[in-house]
């Protein structure tokens, strides 16, 4: 494909502007106020698409003599246009899955999250598990854990496990704890923490980390067509916010195997940039069969291994260098080094990206060693793909002096301006005003040479472009609020901003020669926006809408 576009652009430059003999477009787009992110032509009125690729893009006069009579013409009425977005770190079954279950989010309190609870205990057969997810706790008075005996209140018989909106913690009522065979002796698991009552020494019902999955393995598994219809859930939903790509942090082979199957019945039109979970045995299968890449005509491809190496800083269990400020814990790492390493040579060796969880400044410093002494071990000769483009992901708290050792080794922050947004509120108490200066350090990436992909790490998070785009500007809450010691200066320009969600994302996954810009020849991947991002006051970017998606030329969703 890349081929027959460079023809094309060749082919292209012996023509005179206007002249007749222009291929003829399938699609024109114009009347529209077009960013590009294309330094050598930032902007543009008319683009003119073909078999999925950019044919033109320039003026509505221009964009007339690649017109046809079959040529498609849709006129954008002034709107704005930005390459198609992409979403770097993303869950996009999880996202299905919260359009589809409990959805805990936006419980203001505890006695409202218990209501809604309470509602979903009633509707279930007896012994029934209850499933839910997206409660956070930082916003209620007190912004404390909900414990067991909240829930046992409310369901005393059937089992419940509802996950906070992080993924990295869940509470258990009693019944599932005693499912689980969780008692005041049971032990921590590694790379989590069974939180006890500090008077009784009972299981308080909070699980952290590694220590959900001893409820969560008795939870019965949901179906194939459970999970199938979440990821076309997701899929839909996706699309309709504006998104062309999603970066998957993190899947399984039946996962991959069932993307496969939807993409051949031509059901799923997002592209999906997929990474599978390592060390274990996701990560051994991609190592031996190699990866997938631009399959399904530039929709899929799977070349990273996702390691989650801490947890989150709400729930304390990002691993930190110093004790947190308002608890006696440094938080934990939920890998072990010594099966990371031997992990990483093999990813050099076989040209597999890695991507990492790291939040705390000891996971983010250690994984930077342990990418730094793989890279040392394994020379650009002895590697298949000589840059291999691994990433931090989250990169969220680092010290200061570990900041310039991203660009020196080539490593990609990949970060997510909302949790910057929502962390605000308690990243403080959490870390003391010292710490904050290496927490979400936008600026001082960039200005070291970094190049940083943004997501929004949905369903963590809303998932919203405008909201990732406001928070990358702002860095303040929806309401226009940041408190004291939050760095203003950490927050980034506007045009940085949208090449986090194009052209920086694109590079971040191998994609920047046929993503992440309207130029010649790339993906014709659009998004169409209500507002002029670029020039609206910051207040009213949230506020945008998603008016139409357009993937490889297609319109795949249009605002009524
Ligand atoms: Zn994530």
């Amino acid at each position: 494909m890349r081929c027959i576009a460079l023809v094309l652009l060749c082919s292209l430059a012996f023509l005179s502007p206007g002249a007749a003999q222009h291929e003829s477009a399938d699609t024109v787009f114009y009347n529209a106020n077009v960013y590009t992110v294309n330094p050598s032509q930032p902007r543009a009125q008319a683009i003119a698409v073909k078999a999925g690729r950019i044919l033109f893009a320039g003026s509505n006069q221009g964009v007339a003599s690649y017109e046809t009579a079959q040529t498609r013409r849709i006129d954008l009425a002034g709107a704005t246009v930005v390459p198609g977005l992409t979403d770097s770190h993303y869950h996009l079954i999880g996202v299905g899955e919260r359009e589809l279950t409990l959805n805990l989010e936006g419980t203001a309190t505890l006695a409202e999250f218990l209501a809604r609870v309470k509602a979903r205990v009633e509707q279930a057969a007896p012994g029934e598990w209850v499933t839910g997810r997206g409660w956070i706790e930082t916003f209620w008075t007190p912004p404390v854990f909900p414990t067991r005996s909240d829930l046992d209140k409310i369901s005393p018989a059937n089992p419940v496990f509802l996950n906070r909106a992080d993924g990295h913690g869940a509470v258990a009522n009693s019944a599932a704890l005693k499912i689980a065979g969780i008692d005041r002796n049971t032990r921590d698991p590694f790379g989590g923490q069974i939180i006890k009552d500090q008077a009784t020494g009972e299981p308080s019902g909070m699980l952290l980390d590694n220590a959900q999955g001893l409820v969560a393995k008795h939870i019965p598994p949901s179906s194939n067509a459970d999970i199938e219809k979440a990821v076309l859930v997701g899929v839909d939903h996706s699309i309709r916010l504006g998104w062309c790509e999603i970066q998957n942090a993190g899947s399984t082979y039946p996962e991959v195997e069932l993307y496969k199957k939807l993409y051949k019945e031509g059901k799923i039109k997002l592209r999906i940039y997929n990474a599978v979970y390592g060390p274990g045995p996701n990560a051994d299968r991609l190592l031996r069969e190699g990866p997938t890449i631009d399959a399904f005509d530039h929709h899929f491809t799977v070349r990273t291994i996702k390691v989650v190496f801490d947890g989150a800083l709400g729930s304390r269990g990002a691993a930190l260098l110093e004790p947190y400020s308002d608890d006696n814990t440094s938080g934990f790492l939920r890998e072990k080094v010594e099966q990371v390493s031997p992990m990483l040579d093999q990813a050099l060796k076989q040209g597999i990206q890695v991507e990492t969880h790291a939040i705390g400044d000891r996971a983010n410093r250690t994984i930077l060693d342990l990418y730094e002494k793989a890279m040392a071990a394994v020379t650009p000769a002895q590697r298949k793909i000589a840059e291999p483009r691994w990433r931090v992901e989250h990169a969220q708290i680092i010290s200061p002096s570990d900041i310039p050792r991203f660009a020196k080794l080539g490593i990609i922050p990949s970060m997510q301006p909302s949790h910057a947004i929502g962390d605000l509120h308690f990243a403080p108490r959490r870390l003391g005003m010292d710490r904050l200066a290496g927490a979400y350090a936008w600026e001082s990436l960039i200005k070291s040479g970094c190049i940083i992909p943004g997501g929004s790490d949905a369903p963590v998070e809303r998932g919203e472009p405008m909201i990732e785009f406001y928070a990358a500007v702002a860095r303040k809450d929806l309401k226009g609020f940041s408190g004291e010691g939050w760095h203003p200066e950490q927050a980034v320009s506007r045009e940085d901003a949208l090449k986090m969600f194009t052209i920086w994302a694109a590079y971040a996954a191998f994609q920047e020669k046929d993503k992440g810009s309207i130029e010649v020849g790339k993906l014709a991947d659009l998004t169409v926006l209500s507002a002029d991002i670029m020039q609206v006051p910051e207040s009213e970017i949230p506020k945008t809408r998603c008016l139409m998606t357009v993937i490889g030329g297609e319109v795949v969703f249009k605002a009524s």
